[in-house]
């Protein structure tokens, strides 16, 4: 699997896109009818390492993008498989990971750099008669210069935070023995069923005795 996508379009019969990359969609392809991208991306494609997310396989990505005046619309669905590390019993466990991403694009006159989420103030639009969902405020805002967009940083951001912080295997997850380490999830240790059979613990009893 390649990061380059297949090229659906929408309005008009002009054929769109051949060659272009799904992470690197050129501004001038994408009107104000839109355009949608497809295609699987890989982890390494995101620039997700496994300290971020761990993927299993490829991301399955859709995005449609649209040019409204000069701010560009994206919203897509990302959709795959991630592995995590229980918290508790340590075990790598699979879930499926799914959401969806919205974010809006626009050229970035100063820096040559695209910044995300900046604080600079938008500019006042041009035709005010033109209601766009641009300024609903779960719409993250992120910059490009040149002549084509770069959405890998903005997908391994909506990945990284699509992930849970504290992974559970199960919300009823037993954990590990504190004192033996294994895993409850297995079945009980001998430390909770035969605590007297244990020379550790048989030990800690007399302890507390003296
Ligand atoms: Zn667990
Ligand atoms: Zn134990």
């Amino acid at each position: 699997m390649t990061g380059h996508c297949s090229v659906l379009e929408r309005g008009s019969g002009a054929s769109l896109g051949i060659g272009m990359d799904l992470l690197t969609p050129k501004t001038v392809d994408i009107t104000a009818d839109g355009v949608s991208l497809s295609g699987d991306l890989t982890a390494e494609e995101l620039g997700l390492t496994d300290a971020d997310v761990s993927i299993r396989g490829t991301l399955s990505v859709g995005l449609d993008l649209r040019s409204v005046e000069r701010t560009i619309c994206l919203t897509g669905v990302v959709e795959g498989t991630a592995v995590h590390q229980c918290v508790r019993c340590l075990k790598d466990f699979e879930s499926p990971l799914a959401f969806s991403v919205r974010a809006a694009y626009e050229r970035d006159t100063k820096a040559a750099a695209p910044v995300a989420k900046h604080d600079a103030p938008r500019k006042k639009k041009a035709a005010p008669a033109v209601e766009t969902k641009l300024e609903e405020p779960d719409d993250d805002l992120y910059y490009y210069a040149g002549e084509q967009l770069d959405l890998a940083p903005m997908l391994r951001e909506q990945v990284i935070l699509a992930s849970p912080m504290h992974p559970l295997c199960a919300e009823e997850c037993l954990g590990l023995c504190a004192q033996c380490g294994k895993n409850l999830n297995e079945g009980p240790c001998r430390c909770a069923t035969e605590p007297t059979g244990n020379p550790f613990q048989a030990l800690r009893g007399m302890k507390e005795k003296l």
